[in-house]
């Protein structure tokens, strides 16, 4: 059991040098409900370190006194210094009265008046877009799934953009791959998607790897990022991601379109319960069976419409907004306008995650 201090002796005592007040909440805490000025916050410091450096008593501080009592407990008895904890935490600080700041803003000016539409959702606000900023996404593909997926994520701060692609931008992706233009025919898709992501939103970081992904290579791409976002067009790329993103527990966020129709579906292949992409669509079709985008065609709109809301679907995840579309897949019939949702089950005789 933690030693307590309660709110308004540790702010005493603070003010006089007898203790040092170290705030454990982290950026995102801070910001929905802020600052404490005579807190140091502990931030990357190891608390063994913290306590060896202190000459006098600390006492720690969370959100609600929970964690921090823990904290001081596991802590107290290898301690140098007398260690307490705050009773109740920053709720009970504030309930008490005692001084609390607004928080200074972790974003400049820019992208202050870049996110502002933003923070005007108290779902969102600073923390989450904080959230955005610390999130990485990889995209495979700058096609027509890729574009507006590389172009929504970049507008709304997502912090770092991995894109892979080997393809060069031809006239006839311009119909739908609005990621490019004319000036960049010839050009490597990396590039041109880098070129005008950049000019889009400056603040983020893109990061590109002109390469076909294989096995050799899926791994560091996939072990690399919190999310994969699946703009390719083709079954052996799809499952090799999807085997990728179960050895290292990443969300994938699959789609295909054709003609006047497309899908998606966000898998989460290894949590307990869940489907893999696999589990959907076990084998691959044979040469021929299904037919390719080229050849059947596709309106240039559709692949909009889906990398859109895959989008979508990586923005809630990554804030933790909403219903997910987990599991499931939507399918969309864009003559019918309809919108279905089927729930997949994970197969026990899948060839990737059955056991
Ligand atoms: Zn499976």
């Amino acid at each position: 059991m933690a030693e307590q201090i309660a709110p308004e002796e540790a702010h005493r005592q603070a003010l006089v040098g007898e203790l040092r007040l170290i705030d454990l909440r982290d950026q995102a805490e801070v910001l929905a409900s802020g600052v404490i000025e005579i807190a140091e916050p502990l931030a990357d410091r190891p608390l063994p370190q913290l306590l060896a450096e202190s000459r006098q008593a600390v006492a720690l501080m969370c959100q609600r006194g929970v964690r921090s009592a823990r904290l001081c407990a596991e802590a107290a008895d290898s301690s140098p210094v007398r260690l307490l904890n705050v009773a109740g935490g920053f709720e009970a600080w504030r309930a008490a009265g005692l001084p609390v700041n607004e928080p200074r803003s972790p974003f400049s000016a820019r992208e202050r008046e870049r996110y502002l539409r933003h923070f005007a959702l108290p779902e969102v606000g600073e923390a989450g877009q904080l959230k955005l900023r610390r999130a990485s996404v990889l995209l495979v593909g700058a096609g027509g799934l890729g574009s507006p997926a590389a172009l929504y994520l970049a507008a709304a701060g997502l912090g770092r953009i991995v894109i892979v692609d080997d393809d060069r931008v031809e006239r006839s992706n311009l119909q739908r791959q609005v990621l490019h233009a004319e000036a960049g025919i010839g050009q490597l898709k990396v590039d041109s998607a880098s070129a005008r992501l950049r000019a889009l939103n400056p603040d983020i970081e893109i990061e590109t790897r002109a390469l076909r992904l294989g096995r050799d290579t899926v791994d560091a791409c996939v072990a690399d990022v919190d999310l994969v976002i699946d703009g390719s067009d083709n079954f052996p790329t799809r499952y090799l991601l999807n085997a990728a993103c179960l050895r290292h527990a990443r969300p994938l966020l699959y789609a295909a379109v054709e003609r006047f129709s497309g899908q998606l579906g966000l898998f989460a292949p290894g949590r307990s319960g869940q489907p893999c992409y696999r589990c959907l669509f076990p084998d691959a079709p044979g040469p021929g069976e299904v037919p390719n985008c080229a050849e059947a065609g596709v309106l240039g709109v559709l692949p909009g419409i889906i990398g859109t809301l895959q989008t979508l679907e990586a923005l809630k995840m990554l804030l933790g907004l909403g219903d997910s579309l987990l599991g499931q897949v939507l399918v969309v019939d864009g003559l019918q306008m309809s919108f279905r949702k089927i729930r997949v089950s994970p197969d026990p005789e899948c060839p990737e995650c059955g056991s």
